[in-house]
């Protein structure tokens, strides 16, 4: 099933998969919001154009929901969404910054903000661009989610 997935994203994510995970915190400005994420200690995030992500500076770290353990904070989140609506996008209410949400390429899984990590477990941070401008002629270029 991996491989079927993989076969149609060969630039993707090379890797990453065979890497362990280990746990990585962050949260929002305030406090109030704080997660833990278990993603390789390398990692690999995407960083897109489009009309909200551009305006952020959002660090995309796609996993899977089972990967994301919210630790604090649920109740002051606010949920933002345009366009096609799928995309939650999640903000703390007292300090407006965006930790994590639901995106809309991955809707079954998280996308994590690796700007948004405190600790000191990133060992290297690669980047990747993605032309969310033009999202529906380049959703195909990005790697399905990680296998939990
Ligand atoms: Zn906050």
């Amino acid at each position: 099933m991996k491989g079927d997935s993989r076969g149609k994203h060969p630039h993707a994510y090379e890797g990453q998969m065979t890497e362990l995970l280990i746990t990585h915190r962050g949260g929002c400005h305030c406090g109030r919001v704080q997660f833990e994420v278990q993603a390789p200690a390398r990692l690999s995030a995407t960083e897109c154009n489009c009309s909200m992500c551009r305006k952020v500076g959002y660090w995309h770290l796609m996993v899977p929901r089972s990967q994301l353990k919210v630790l604090q904070g649920k109740e002051v989140l606010t949920t933002y969404t345009f366009n096609t609506g799928v995309a939650q996008h999640y903000f703390c209410s007292v300090c407006g910054v965006k930790s994590f949400y639901v995106p809309r390429s991955h809707p079954d899984g998280y996308s994590v903000n690796v700007r948004c990590i405190e600790s000191d477990t990133i060992q290297q941070l690669d980047i990747r661009q993605f032309d969310g401008a033009n999202w529906e002629d380049h959703i195909g270029e990005l790697a399905p989610l990680p296998e939990s």
